[in-house]
């Protein structure tokens, strides 16, 4: 995946939930706790693959993680699509990621990869 220079979300150096205002474009999937599909920076157009992942533990606590991969054509949203788990997305770079733990650790930072 490229890495979306021109995008605010690349180029801002804090991001907070707040930042990721983007504007829904389609569905890919959706589960009771795991939700797929695209969306769009309202600013530079770019648009991200988005998966919503949900996590609840025995004391019904609930985590919650966003991924967003910057995606520049069909086949690379066919490949993102086409994986199985969110564990299968990780080895996708870059990738924006926010975990929201009841409001007590959020963050929102990007992962890139280490071998370069
Ligand atoms: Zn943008």
């Amino acid at each position: 995946m490229k890495n979306p220079t021109q995008c605010l979300l690349w180029k801002k150096a804090h991001l907070s939930p707040a930042d990721l205002d983007l504007e829904f474009v389609e569905a890919i999937s959706r589960g009771a706790h795991i939700e797929r599909g695209l969306f769009r920076c309202r600013e530079c157009g770019q648009v991200y693959f988005h998966e919503w992942y949900e996590h609840v533990n025995f004391k019904h606590d609930s985590y919650m993680y966003d991924t967003y991969i910057p995606v520049n054509s069909k086949e690379e949203i066919k490949e993102l699509t086409e994986t199985k788990s969110s564990s299968e997305l990780l080895q996708f770079f870059p990738q924006l990621h926010g975990s929201f733990t009841n409001g007590l650790k959020d963050s929102v930072q990007w992962l890139e990869s280490s071998e370069e």
